[in-house]
């Protein structure tokens, strides 16, 4: 078995943010030269999140404003009284930071409406890594 792995690093500018990585991912895996396994995309955060679904304005507007709603960031919460981001590390916990993706004959196994994003719910940073690792044959 073969193992690949890189870093994306994007910078987001605002609090609450998706950045497509899609075309990142999948030069990944084609540099990889895997044809078949899996790919890990990993966000080393505690306050980020990987999410994958459709790269429409629209929706991306939609999902940023359901966890905002879900999530509110002046809750009561105790992690506030020293550091005041609680909720984005609640967002994080309830989303995940990992997504793995099967890889086949070269290619990300993904619908067509199936694009990868970091989301950032402790923006703006001006470093969030993604570890990208891809594992096959
Ligand atoms: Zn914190």
């Amino acid at each position: 078995m073969k193992i690949y792995f890189k870093d994306i690093v994007v910078k987001t500018t605002k609090m609450y943010e998706l950045i497509d990585i899609t075309r990142d991912v999948e030069r990944i895996v084609s540099e990889s030269k895997i044809v078949n396994g899996i790919c890990v995309i990993h966000a080393p955060h505690a306050t980020a999140a990987i999410v994958i679904n459709e790269h429409e304005n629209g929706l991306m507007s939609d999902i940023l404003e359901f966890i905002r709603e879900l999530v509110p960031r002046d809750g009561k919460w105790k992690h506030n009284i020293i550091d005041d981001n609680a909720s984005a590390h609640i967002i994080s916990a309830i989303i995940g930071s990992t997504r793995i993706i099967p890889v086949r004959d070269g290619r990300l196994v993904r619908g067509t409406w199936q694009n990868i994003f970091l989301l950032e719910a402790d923006g703006p940073r001006h470093a969030r890594r993604i570890v990208i690792e891809v594992f096959g044959e």
